[in-house]
């Protein structure tokens, strides 16, 4: 990773070297922060955040969970992230707004002062080079994600990744480009860092937010983009089997963006590439970063506002 010049911390922009934090802090210990991670685009009328206002809103509500008082307001965050891309001379960009517990009292239920910053680098595919075109082989995982009124799936906080982390590098060392979990019931959830979509004659199904999963923005986002298509959205309980029998499969997420799944735990998936339904949703996301699918909802944040 190459590291850009300039991070946003506690209300300032200093040198990368410069952001660090206690080695005492609570987040490092009990995993008490909050994140995000935002895409910026380059597009015919200038560079473009996707969707800012949405993840500062979720990070503030991922906080709220955790009653931690994040001392900036959506504002203050949405300046900041401006601020870091166009200080890097940043166009296409993964942002990473994070809020953590800093040094202060000791214990689980301790009041410590909350910390933020916000980083962003030029990102490329996340799950590698031409995975977009070509898709990944995913494997279900034997890490399932936690059960309903243990961790919230709800929060994008730090603790939750460590159920990632199992559920990725699993999946790495043996192989396959990423893994999907299922939920406690033995359901489909979701990737490790990435939402779940299967195609059925046409129609996408997707797993519901009781499936131990992370309320994505890039599934709202296709949901939407797909609806006013004329695609059907189903959202619903899917097991696991269904892996194995639909037409398509994808995943989604701000890193992911939209990647296919050519096969799973081994066996191929349709016609073991990206199928229709899959390069359509390519086609309608990409689109609004070039022109071709009108930002009908104000999604796309000017940089330069
Ligand atoms: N699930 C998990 C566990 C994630 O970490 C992410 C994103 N990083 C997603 C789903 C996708 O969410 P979004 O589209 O908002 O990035």
């Amino acid at each position: 990773m190459q590291y850009p010049q300039w991070i946003w911390h506690n209300g300032t922009i200093k040198p990368w070297a410069e952001a660090t934090t206690h080695v005492m802090s609570h987040a490092l210990h009990y995993g008490s922060s909050v994140f995000e991670g935002i895409r910026s685009y380059d597009t015919p009328a200038g560079p473009v955040i996707f969707r800012l206002g949405d993840h500062a809103r979720r990070l503030f509500a991922s906080a709220r969970i955790y009653e931690m008082a994040i001392p900036n307001t959506v504002d203050d965050i949405n300046a900041a992230c401006r601020e870091v891309l166009r200080r890097n001379a940043l166009t296409k960009a993964y942002l990473r707004p994070v809020a953590w517990r800093g040094l202060g009292g000791f214990g689980l239920s301790a009041d410590t002062p909350v910390d933020v910053a916000v980083a962003a680098w030029q990102m490329g595919a996340y799950l590698g080079d031409g995975v977009l075109e070509q898709g990944i082989d995913a494997c279900v995982s034997s890490w399932q994600r936690f059960a309903p009124n243990t961790i919230p799936a709800g929060a994008k906080a730090g603790g939750n990744y460590l159920s990632g982390q199992l559920v990725a590098r699993e999946a790495r060392r043996l192989g396959f480009g990423e893994g999907i979990a299922l939920a406690s019931t033995g359901l489909l959830s979701e990737g490790a860092g990435e939402n779940l979509f299967l195609v059925f004659d046409g129609a996408l199904h997707t797993t519901p937010v009781s499936a131990a999963l992370l309320n994505g923005i890039t599934r709202n986002t296709l949901m939407t983009l797909a609806r006013d298509a004329g695609i059907t959205v189903v959202e619903r309980d899917l097991p696991r089997e269904y892996l194995y029998l639909c037409d398509e499969v994808f995943m989604c997420g701000t890193a992911a963006e939209i990647t296919p799944i050519r096969s799973v735990d081994g066996r191929q998936v349709g016609a073991g590439k990206a199928g229709p339904v899959t390069r359509r949703m390519q086609e309608l996301f990409f689109g609004l970063f070039d022109g071709r699918t009108p930002d009908k909802y104000g999604w796309l944040d000017p940089v330069d506002a």
